[in-house]
């Protein structure tokens, strides 16, 4: 996924480099570095126009999908998600349109409606930014509504809780359909605190209740707004950006889990779902540290063993990466198979625990 675009430079650049070739509307670096600036929450091409930002402030990726992933979102000046002489008309229309409202949702038919043809878009947004339009369309949805309340502070998020959450209703509407619906709101009983943070291969998001956690995921998951959603449903729940005791936990069991110190978490989980996902969760956390185990196997495990394509199923379910291993169940043959965080993640996972 982190795929570098051509380099024509001897080396890699360094931090100071690549901040002093910023600001100088300079087009050699162009598609070799993606500047993200954490003050402003966008990301820019590095011959833009705009102020020169300051050092502390800024953080440089490879591509426009990590920076995406970071949770910023792309420059109105220097529009780093368009090729330099090269975007077709179409394509700029959409980032423009998608630019001003990041909750449309743009689907495949509407893109017809206009005389645009899907499998153009597709190509161009995978050839340059080795994403699909509508993963381009999910990180800009997610990240403008957590950004939108983030942004705002806990001061924010507790008047709107001091008061029963009806000062929700003006957060925006892109925001209530993701992290909670106005009708949801008004009779949420619970909340659920959602904190980003980053990771060795990729920024995560990370949901607690008093119970536990009950989401970790990394951010340009695809399922991610069925789960958010599904989560709000069955927890009658309105999700909220902000810290919890179990986010502080997870954040520094992880951050001992990626430098291979922890192998077990003591975190609580809270992992609402159907009975036989409970089981099946359940028993994937049996799986040892540096082990792996087949979908036949934990059928088996489960005193189930016709069930296995149910089980996959209740595996891909899963909304709590890593502290529930479900990247430890590979294929009979031995083959990674599908996992929701993309295989590559699976494998760096799996070789780091063996
Ligand atoms: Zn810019």
């Amino acid at each position: 996924m982190i795929t570098k675009r051509a380099n024509t430079l001897p080396h890699a650049l360094t931090f100071e480099e690549k901040y002093n070739a910023i600001g100088h509307q300079d087009t050699r670096y162009e598609g070799i570095f993606i500047t993200g600036v954490k003050s402003t929450g966008i990301f820019c091409r590095p011959s833009c126009r705009a102020r020169k930002p300051k050092a502390e402030n800024v953080v440089f990726f490879d591509t426009t999908q990590q920076a995406l992933q970071y949770g910023l979102r792309p420059c109105k000046v220097c529009k780093p998600m368009e090729q330099l002489d090269e975007t077709p008309q179409y394509v700029t229309d959409l980032i423009q349109e998608l630019h001003e409202n990041p909750y449309l949702r743009i689907k495949d038919y509407d893109l017809r409606n206009r005389g645009v043809e899907p499998s153009h878009i597709r190509r161009w947004f995978k050839k340059h930014h080795n994403m699909t339009f509508h993963s381009y369309q999910r990180l800009l949805r997610v990240n403008a509504a957590f950004n939108s309340i983030h942004q705002r502070g806990e001061t924010v998020i507790n008047a709107a809780l001091d008061s029963g959450y009806n000062s929700l209703s003006g957060f925006n509407e892109g925001y209530r359909s993701i992290f909670g619906s106005s009708a949801t709101v008004e009779n949420s009983k619970h909340v659920i605190n959602i904190v980003r943070f980053t990771s060795p291969i990729g920024p995560m998001f990370a949901c607690a209740t008093d119970l536990g956690i009950c989401l970790l995921e990394f951010t340009d998951r695809r399922m991610l707004e069925t789960e958010f959603k599904d989560l709000r449903k069955r927890l009658n729940a309105v999700i909220l950006p902000g810290r919890h005791r179990y986010l502080d936990l997870l954040q520094s069991e992880l951050a001992e889990y990626y430098s291979g110190k922890r192998q077990h978490f003591t975190v609580p989980l809270h992992t609402p779902g159907t009975d036989f996902q409970q089981i099946v969760w359940n028993n994937l956390q049996k799986i040892p540290y540096g082990e792996t185990r087949t979908y036949k196997q934990q059928a088996v495990a489960i005193n189930n063993p016709k069930a296995v394509r149910a089980v996959a199923s209740a595996n891909g379910k899963n909304r709590i990466g890593i502290l529930i291993p479900c990247h430890r169940v590979i294929g009979s043959d031995g083959s990674l198979v599908g996992y929701g965080g993309g295989l590559h993640r699976k494998k760096w996972l799996l070789d780091l625990e063996s």
